[in-house]
């Protein structure tokens, strides 16, 4: 929507007409709701966050100020509203005024108002825009605060008020109603498989009452970047192992824990949940997709409601271990590289070491970026950023970080293990016209297979 107006400026005296440009709207709505019913829609779901350890979080706080230093958008922009604790003051003075130890004292002398609209309004470019969960603050805060997690639950509150930017929303929604956020549906996907397995004279395994292994994808791959299926294939079938990809559960991607939809979440990741079960899996890869990773990883056994009755691992955990175990055997792959670490499998998942195990075997000198592992920087797409269009600009900016830090390296070849990171890291090659090309580190296995 255009936002240009034509006005005659005040200081004008030519009466001459000026194109006047109005602030660009930074927030998005659904539905119809009226002001109030948004800001109650949004204090339920809040109030439903604030169980112990959430409480906990949110008394905590020092006002050390560390966690700026941590963010990607404050570094960048040295705007105090990116500090990552601001970004959660809605939902603090919600729990403040609606459910802390002082409360009564609160709402009696009025110390916290009520959260607004306007509030709501306004925090979304800074719970949505500006927050890829990451987690860099987590790590940095001296009290422990997991401030990426908080955010997530504030989402939680947003999705409910209908204050969801309007790309994120949309992608959720179609994932909730087709089962792909970006039209990789159950045909779509069988089609993609026939054409690839012709294509590349692979095997690919449908729908295969039992197996050991379950394979996930994420949209993103399938259609984007298909020749990760034909990776998977390559290196599954160079394992025997008795696999397959079923069409009533292969999405990895949650965009309805992005947006902020629980109830979304859940469907998604009972999908997979019961395809795995139905198949008697004793194992599911997830895709090189890093949120997959912790919606299925450590979310899946709370949707579930139990343990999972099967292993969760990322592909580069499963490449590591078929590595070390003597079972997959690989060939030199290029002279020196440097490794992206996706925050949700590297920072948030634990799963740092993998990928490094994987790089040794491919005989190639790796160059890290500093810094790396935990402390590495967002590439800036995850949490759904990627989505929203108005938010290119702040996301480029922080993009600046990461090339600089490949380029220090002067490694070779750049890899990474989230298909996520590399749509991001693609679009700011193009933006950039940067000599970087990302590459995947499963396709570089399956490239440099010894069968
Ligand atoms: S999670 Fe990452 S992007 Fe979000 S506030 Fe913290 S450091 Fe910034
Ligand atoms: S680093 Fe932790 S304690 Fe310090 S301001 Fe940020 S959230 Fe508060």
């Amino acid at each position: 929507m255009s936002t240009d107006i034509d006005a005659v400026h005040p200081l004008d005296t030519s009466g001459a007409r000026l194109s006047i440009k109005k602030p660009v709207q930074r927030f998005d709505r659904q539905g119809d709701l009226s002001d109030r019913e948004r800001t109650e829609a949004a204090m339920r779901a809040f109030m439903h966050e604030f169980g112990a350890v959430t409480a906990t979080y949110l008394e905590s706080c020092i006002h050390c100020g560390m966690c700026a230093e941590a963010c990607q958008y404050y570094v960048q922009t040295g705007d105090p509203r990116y500090t990552p604790v601001h970004k959660l003051e809605p939902f603090k003075q919600a729990y403040k005024r609606e459910a802390g130890p002082f409360a009564l004292f609160y709402r009696m002398f009025n110390l916290k108002p009520r959260v607004s609209a306007d509030e709501l309004q306004n925090w979304q470019e800074l719970l949505y825009d500006s927050c890829t969960m990451c987690g860099r603050c987590t790590l940095i805060c001296p009290m422990g605060i997991d401030i990426a997690r908080l955010v997530g639950q504030a989402r939680h509150g947003m999705f409910q008020a209908g204050l969801v930017p309007h790309e994120l929303w949309a992608v959720a929604e179609r994932a909730e109603r087709e089962g792909s956020p970006l039209g990789a549906t159950p045909a779509v996907f069988k089609d993609r498989i026939a054409w690839l397995s012709d294509e590349h004279g692979v095997e690919i395994p449908v729908d295969r009452d039992q197996a050991d292994v379950l394979v996930s994808m994420s949209s993103i791959e399938i259609m984007k970047y298909p020749q990760a299926i034909v990776a998977t294939a390559k290196v599954l079938n160079a394992l025997n192992e008795k696999w397959t990809i079923r069409l009533d559960g292969y999405e990895a991607t949650n965009f309805g824990m992005l947006s902020g939809n629980v109830q979304w979440q859940k469907d998604l990741s009972m999908k997979l949940i019961n395809a795995a079960v139905k198949c008697g899996a004793k194992l599911l890869i997830l895709p090189e997709c890093g949120h997959a990773y912790g919606a299925m990883r450590w979310d899946g056994a709370n949707v579930y409601g139990k343990p999972l009755p099967f292993e969760v691992l990322h592909i580069s955990e499963y490449l590591a271990r078929s590595i070390a175990g003597g079972r997959l055997r690989v060939k030199k792959a290029a002279a020196s590289v440097t490794f992206h670490d996706p925050c949700q499998i590297s920072r948030r998942g634990g799963a740092t070491q993998a990928p490094r195990d994987v790089l040794a075997a491919l005989g190639v000198e790796l160059r890290e970026m500093v810094p790396s592992r935990m402390g590495s920087w967002c590439c800036g797409g995850g949490g759904g950023v990627v989505t929203i269009h108005r938010a290119d600009d702040l996301r480029y900016r922080v993009f600046e970080i990461k090339m600089k830090q490949v380029d220090d390296t002067g490694a070779e070849m750049l890899v990474m293990s989230c298909s996520n990171c590399r749509q991001t890291f693609d679009d700011g090659q193009a933006h950039f016209k940067w000599d970087k090309t990302a590459h995947s580190l499963l396709e570089l296995v399956a490239d440099n297979l010894v069968q």
